[in-house]
């Protein structure tokens, strides 16, 4: 009975945590209150331990869970307060492919337990966490060392997709076996190694633009491995908790696809990123550029009655989110309407620029969502963009043999100036050329994002 409440306090917290999570007002109090939620659910569930079969668990288990836990805390802490914030989703796909091998490994465990009269939903239960979790495992590493730019471009293959088609027939038929009532663990061994091969093969070729979008996705698979884990050793906060992480990444995945006009399909098969060097270069070969000091670019933004700034990954890298809020605050002393416009995927993970600009207290009324801004860029005098690239580029609207062709980006090109800061000519994520920087409304300001604040810091005060 107390356990059973505990449970529902706990997948109470859990839903208000989410909900909380929504707003950058109230995520620090969601993430802690569904992190109470977490240790609740725990401690309800340790007096309850028992061996499988209604056995008392001997000491020497009680002393390798306390371990298993105590590591969990020092690991999952010290990571997270060290991590950058450049290397947050590479946190969160680690992170995540750990939660997707625990519940496969439970299910292996529950597996070697199982008796002939376990039921049907128990075997089922078992073997798709034992799936999905193994699946989401490798998918997640191969994600990690993607994120770290291990791999520069999708990695295809001829007969890709019936190789994965094999597999995936292979391990239904493997399942099939298994539910029928063989129990061999060896089955159940070459069930898991087919589950994380098809984790290798789904995310290999998938291009490093489409990162976010494939650790939404993972981290949905884990939630719903967690789910089936919960069905099968009928633990309900598991089965809550896990249906919340679930449903939560793949409505946070479809938001993601949305926001860059494409089906989640096209996504996990299109090999996306998969550059075409001569339409880089055809879009690249109009046009030349031209570059600014600052002090002529301190003159333009002070003289802007509207001025736009659009925050990329390289603002997140220089680490300069406290020198661009001094800039806007400068700015808007001297009368000039200062808002920061965020695309869905600026940065690497999803709110990035939120989290980074909140950090350095930004107001949250004056970021502006991508859909709200475009329609007014024509009427913005400058639109300043710090260490952002994709995000910018018209070639998603123009040039249709671009892999970003179709996704939605943040108008610049139409402002009367658009100012560039960046340190040199280099591409962004999808490691495409950007015609925007070639056009003659635009001026580039090279050097460190943070380097080139601070001086424009000082020369808007002075001016
Ligand atoms: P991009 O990666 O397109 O461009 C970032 C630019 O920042 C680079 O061209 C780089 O140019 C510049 N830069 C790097 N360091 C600095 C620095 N210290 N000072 C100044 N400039 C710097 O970033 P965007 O934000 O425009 O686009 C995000 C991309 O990442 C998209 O393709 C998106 O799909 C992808 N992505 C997004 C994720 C998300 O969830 N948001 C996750 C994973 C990928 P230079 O080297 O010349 O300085």
């Amino acid at each position: 009975m107390i356990t059973s409440l505990a449970f529902l306090i706990a997948a109470v917290l859990f839903i208000l945590g989410i909900k909380m999570l929504a707003s950058p007002k109230t995520a620090r109090k969601g993430n802690f209150i569904a992190g109470v939620g977490m240790v609740l659910a725990l401690l309800a569930v340790l007096p309850q331990l028992h061996g499988s079969h209604g056995t008392s668990v001997s000491l020497g288990k009680w002393l390798l869970m306390c371990v298993g836990i105590l590591l969990g805390l020092v690991v999952g802490a010290a990571g997270a307060y060290k991590v950058k914030m450049t290397a947050m989703p590479q946190m969160v796909a680690l992170f995540n492919g750990a939660g997707g091998g625990a519940a496969a490994l439970v299910a292996a465990i529950e597996f070697a337990h199982l008796t002939p009269t376990s039921s049907l939903v128990f075997v089922i239960s078992m073997l798709c966490a034992a799936m999905i979790g193994a699946l989401s495992l490798s998918g997640s590493i191969i994600a990690f060392f993607k994120l770290e730019g291990h791999f520069d471009k999708p990695v295809t293959y001829p007969a890709q997709q019936l190789l994965n088609g094999l597999l995936f027939v292979i391990s239904a038929l493997l399942a099939l076996v298994m539910t029928m009532g063989s129990h061999g663990m060896v089955l159940m061994c070459l069930f898991l190694l087919i589950a994380l091969a098809l984790g290798v093969l789904m995310v290999m070729p998938i291009g490093g633009a489409d990162m976010p979008v494939v650790i939404s996705l993972l981290n949905s698979f884990t939630g719903l491995a967690v789910a089936a884990d919960g069905f099968a050793i009928d633990n309900v906060a598991m089965i809550i908790a896990g249906t919340l992480v679930g449903s939560s990444g793949t409505i946070l995945t479809l938001a993601m696809c949305k926001a860059m006009n494409r089906p989640v399909t096209n996504v996990l098969f299109s090999a996306f990123g998969k550059v075409d060097a001569t339409a880089s270069a055809a879009a690249a070969s109009t046009g030349s550029v031209k570059s600014v000091h600052a002090d002529e670019a301190a003159l333009l933004l002070g003289m802007a009655g509207r001025l736009v700034i659009v925050p990329g990954y390289g603002l997140a890298v220089a680490q300069a989110q406290h020198q661009v809020r001094q800039l806007a605050d400068e700015l808007a002393k001297k009368g000039v309407e200062v808002v920061f416009a965020i695309h869905p995927v600026a940065g690497r993970m999803p709110g990035h620029m939120n989290v980074l600009l909140a950090e350095a207290d930004v107001p949250y009324d004056q970021l502006i969502e991508m859909e709200s801004i475009n329609p007014e860029m024509d009427r913005v005098d400058v639109c300043l963009v710090i260490g952002a690239n994709d995000v910018v580029n018209p070639a998603a609207h123009e040039d249709k043999s671009s892999p970003i062709y179709g996704m939605p980006i943040i108008e610049a090109e139409k402002s009367g100036t658009v100012i560039v800061m960046k340190r040199s000519m280099g591409k962004g994520f999808a490691g495409i050329e950007n015609a925007l920087f070639l056009r003659d409304n635009c001026r580039m300001l090279f050097g460190d994002a943070k380097a080139s604040l601070q001086e424009l810091v000082t020369l808007v005060k002075a001016g």
